[in-house]
């Protein structure tokens, strides 16, 4: 049998994903997130909670009564260095021991703790509030999450085009820009659990868009890196809908019947899609919501400006109406009171 060149290119490609999937190291999902509290003064929960998707992997949780974002951020772990991927919404360490509790999971080496990268999804505050925290500590460093760090630190020189690559020793992180939630926005492959880390880009809860055509040019972009790769899960930065698809409150500290927080690649492959159908406001999906911020707000601005004219021109004119009321009364009064003309 005699394979044409495309049949042998396809033959490898397939070889090649098939070895690829074959190396990826299973990971368990199987937890329950605390819940926050629809009063979070009787509640006393932990404010962060660990979860160990298999023993290099870590996601931490931010408790909802910690802050309504309720945050998730991901550490892993390689041979030479650890990568942790946001560091929350809460600088106070007493409030949120971020930095104690991610040093107490890196490794020993010797004398020392696994050096540590801190890195971030995107420049939200909500995803870096804690880098005051691994200021000053030994073995730590941390990547400003403003665009020219982001792109000085990766070597993005034709941004958003390319893909970088971290190595943590023996496990290959690769970083892709995706910008259109947020304009210096950057997801992680990690090849060890085949997993992708969006951040706010592709999550179970508001997509929030900044810039649609951006997101939809990222959403291509990542499609296609993936396409020769496995894809075990894509694990985003909040949950913020219910097992029902339901919408929390926005601001809301109490998450009952969460959703589960892994996406798919099936939910990023219909992510183009729904936006070239997007209206630039709001449309809704069973996994995710996008939501143009920005837009809205500036609608609603403008039909409170509306109301507000209308309301005033309705002022004016009864202000008007009353005023030729009473000049007309003054004059019918002033006539029916004026002395009559004596006969000649
Ligand atoms: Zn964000
Ligand atoms: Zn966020």
């Amino acid at each position: 049998m005699r394979l044409t060149v495309r049949q042998s290119l396809l033959f490898a490609l397939v070889l090649a994903s098939a070895l690829c999937a074959a190396q990826v190291v299973p990971g368990n999902l199987d937890v329950h997130w605390n819940e926050g509290a629809a009063d979070c003064a009787k509640s006393q929960q932990p404010p962060i909670q660990v979860h160990a998707y298999e023993p290099q992997t870590y996601i931490l949780r931010q408790n909802p009564c910690a802050d309504f974002e309720a945050n998730f951020l991901y550490l892993l772990i390689g041979s030479e260095k650890a990568l942790l991927i946001d560091t929350g919404a809460v600088t106070d360490r007493n409030r949120m021991p971020l930095a104690d509790t991610v040093l107490r999971l890196l490794p020993d080496t010797g004398s020392a703790k696994l050096p540590l990268l801190v890195v971030h999804t995107h420049k939200h505050l909500d995803h870096r509030a804690g880098d005051e925290q691994f200021v000053g500590v030994p073995g730590v460093r941390v990547v400003s999450a403003d665009l020219d760090s982001v792109r000085s630190f990766f070597g993005f020189t034709q941004w958003p085009e390319g893909v970088a690559h971290l190595d943590l020793g023996n496990r290959v992180v690769d970083v892709l820009p995706a910008p259109g939630h947020q304009f210096c926005h950057v997801v992680f492959y990690d090849e060890r659990a085949a997993v992708v880390f969006s951040g706010d880009f592709l999550m179970p809860g508001r997509l929030l868009v900044d810039d649609a055509p951006a997101f939809r040019q990222s959403a291509v972009r990542l499609i296609d890196f993936l396409k020769t790769r496995p894809v075990s899960h894509i694990l985003g930065g909040h949950i913020e809908l219910d097992a029902t698809s339901d919408t929390y409150w926005f601001g809301t500290q109490y998450h009952p019947n969460e959703r589960a927080l892994a996406l798919s690649r099936e939910d990023l492959l219909a992510l183009p899609a729904a936006f070239a159908h997007f209206n630039g406001f709001y449309a809704r999906y069973s996994d995710y919501v996008l939501f143009s911020q920005n837009r809205i707000l500036a609608l609603e601005a403008a039909v409170v400006l509306v109301v507000l004219a209308f309301i005033v021109w309705v002022m004016i004119r009864l202000v008007k109406r009353w005023r030729r009321k009473r000049a007309y009364a003054k004059t019918r009064s002033a006539s029916s009171h004026s002395p009559l003309t004596p006969a000649a």
